[in-house]
């Protein structure tokens, strides 16, 4: 089967580039479907995603995908966006046709599919989404357009997080710690942590569990993180009886809505999450 990359290259850009797993993931999904395209990384430092983007055709990239610090940047420089990144006001994924580009963002649409797979179905749901920063405003506002029933977001600095409540009726902010933080918790139905608390190689750790204690016992708890596979706060939700999901199934998920945009064709979901799981696992699980 012939495909619009054949013969082309893939690659993410950002900086630090190093350490994305994008390759392994992209890599491993070509590989399956037995596409001749190669993906691979490029630096392109903070600020300088402008300058860099008219050369890009010409590294034979049929598209590439974004990670830290380019997102927000690239928006203004698309010709066309989708309908999540408008939303989000942020690109994680670029396909250049015909020297053009189209900016898309797969993460909420990623972490969507990933819910689904664990059976949750966001509409009407009660949800308490701890943190407030770049994943959690595309996990926000992308539940919030699924129809999610009231969505409240718990942060340190509220005033920070306004603007995400401005974009949707169905979605308040509210202090770690308040009254209305521990109200939140107690009708939810779902709990998602958007922090990078708990993460490998950050040196920072939930103080206290006791915060799961006020969750409904039905409610499923959910780690974005996805190094470590199960982070304290899963063992802790575990202990407490809550059914629990880690950060790989959005990572991935995002990773296949990336490449169906590459290549404009759908993909089997399910053997892509089982090629690249076979490879990333062990990855994951190294230095453990
Ligand atoms: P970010 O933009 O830096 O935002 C981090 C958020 O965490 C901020 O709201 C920050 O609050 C909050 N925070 C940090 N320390 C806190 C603490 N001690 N108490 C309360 N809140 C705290 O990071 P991000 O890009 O959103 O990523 C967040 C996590 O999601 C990371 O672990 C990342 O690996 C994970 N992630 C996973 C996927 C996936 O595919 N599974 C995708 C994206 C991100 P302040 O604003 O008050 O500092």
């Amino acid at each position: 089967m012939s495909s619009l990359l054949d013969g082309k290259t893939l690659a993410v850009i950002g900086d630090p580039i190093e350490h994305s797993l994008s390759p392994l993931i992209q890599q491993a999904m070509l590989d399956e479907l037995g596409i001749p395209c190669t993906y691979g990384r490029i630096r392109v430092p903070a600020g300088t995603v402008g300058a860099w983007l008219p050369g890009a055709p010409g590294l034979n990239l049929a598209g590439f995908n974004a990670t830290m610090p380019h997102k927000t940047d690239l928006v203004p420089l698309m010709d066309t966006l989708s309908d999540d990144a408008a939303m989000y006001h942020a690109v994680n994924t670029v396909v250049i046709r015909d020297g053009r580009f189209h900016g898309h963002n797969t993460d909420g649409g990623g972490f969507v599919r990933s819910l689904h797979d664990e059976g949750i179905r966001p509409k009407d749901l009660r949800i308490a989404v701890y943190g407030a920063g770049g994943a959690a405003r595309s996990v926000v506002l992308k539940l919030a357009a699924e129809g999610a029933g009231q969505i409240t977001v718990c942060c340190r600095t509220p005033a920070r997080a306004e603007e995400l409540a401005r974009a949707s009726s169905r979605v308040r902010v509210v202090a770690i710690g308040s009254e209305d933080f521990e109200k939140a918790l107690s009708e939810a139905e779902l709990f998602i942590n958007c922090t990078p608390l708990g993460m490998q190689g950050v040196n920072s750790q939930f103080s206290s569990f006791d915060f799961l204690d006020r969750l409904p016992a039905g409610a499923p708890v959910c780690d974005l993180i996805y190094r470590p596979l199960k982070t304290e706060l899963l063992k802790e939700a575990e202990k407490r009886g809550h059914h629990v999901m880690n950060g790989l199934g959005m990572l991935i998920h995002q990773a296949i809505l990336a490449l169906e945009q590459f290549a404009s064709m759908p993909l089997d979901a399910s053997l892509m999450m089982a090629a690249v799981q076979k490879k990333l696992v062990p990855e994951l699980k190294k230095g453990l």
